[in-house]
């Protein structure tokens, strides 16, 4: 490219912060939908959960991890996604506004170039999301922040259901529904799903109950003579709160399991 040109005026260029992620720390992504509840209703979706706008958001996240390599997991529910950079990344040099802008604009255009996959109404107007950039230094604190993600839909949508149940079903006002969920515990309400809807919550599709997590995988399709199959990007509705899940999937904070070493060098 060519070299900037020398003016008088160049030295406005030095009132640009620096703002380089410090190495060695767990780069969170989190972006929104803005105005989701106003967006929701425009375009119809279905309540509580409408599964083509989650499949929308789903394919725009799975564009966001296509274009940058270094995100090792992503999480998705309702209006939100967060996307998690290996600690190691170079992207960008780790400049925190590049990254967030990249992660947010380029979901906010994918999002918009999938719409008519999935959905029949026509989009009315230009969705977009905000972002913000977490750092996270240990797993632990990772696996923590993904579990505070999680456990955030099992809240909505354990609710959620059953106010949809309440007001689509009963014939509730949205005011009433309310009052009638009020001060109400997890099992209360699981308990009114089951006696008066006769709905089992776990039997709700996982996607509306757990979230979607996107991560890289080696899939190998039957008839596929190439044993290391083909690198994809794959959904899964699991529960990543318990340790099964972070067994299952070593890749993910892979590098950082202790390495093996021999008996005749530990002290
Ligand atoms: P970076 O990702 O670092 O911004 P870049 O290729 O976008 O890389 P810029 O310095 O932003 O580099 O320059 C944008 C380039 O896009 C211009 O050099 C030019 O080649 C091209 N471009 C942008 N707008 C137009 C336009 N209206 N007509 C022709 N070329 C354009
Ligand atoms: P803000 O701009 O502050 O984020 P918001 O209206 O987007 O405001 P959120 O807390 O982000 O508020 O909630 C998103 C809302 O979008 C949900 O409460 C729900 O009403 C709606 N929504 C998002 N995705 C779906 C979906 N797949 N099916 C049904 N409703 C959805
Ligand atoms: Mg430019
Ligand atoms: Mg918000
Ligand atoms: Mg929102
Ligand atoms: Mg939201
Ligand atoms: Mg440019």
């Amino acid at each position: 490219r060519r070299k900037m040109a020398c003016s008088r005026y160049e030295y406005v260029k030095t009132y640009e912060q620096d703002d380089t992620i410090l190495p060695n720390v767990w780069i969170v992504i989190r972006i929104d939908g803005k105005k989701f509840h106003k967006f929701s209703k425009t375009h119809n979706f279905e309540k509580p959960n409408d599964e083509n706008a989650l499949n929308v958001m789903n394919a725009a996240a799975t564009a966001v991890m296509q274009e940058f390599p270094d995100v090792v997991l992503a999480f998705g529910q309702s209006d939100e996604y967060s996307f998690v950079f290996r600690k190691e990344t170079a992207a960008f040099k780790r400049r925190s506004a590049k990254l967030l802008t990249y992660v947010t604009s380029l979901f906010s255009t994918s999002y918009v170039m999938q719409w008519t996959k999935w959905m029949s109404v026509p989009l009315a107007y230009a969705p977009c999301f905000d972002g913000r950039v977490v750092l996270y230094p240990s797993n632990e604190n990772l696996r923590d922040y993904l579990s505070w993600r999680q456990a955030d839909v099992h809240v909505n949508n354990l609710y959620n259901t059953a106010f949809w149940k309440l007001v689509l079903e009963s014939g509730f006002s949205n005011q009433k529904a309310e009052e009638r969920l009020r001060d109400t515990l997890s099992a209360d309400k699981n308990e009114l799903l089951f006696q008066e809807f006769g709905l089992n919550y776990n039997n709700l599709p996982a996607m509306y109950r757990k979230g979607t997590i996107l991560l890289r995988k080696r899939v190998i399709s039957s008839g596929d003579n190439d044993e290391k199959g083909r690198k994809a990007i794959v959904p899964l509705h699991e529960d990543l709160i318990s340790s099964h899940f972070w067994k299952s999937h070593t890749e993910i904070l892979g590098k950082y399991v202790p390495g093996t070493y021999k008996a005749s060098e530990a002290l």
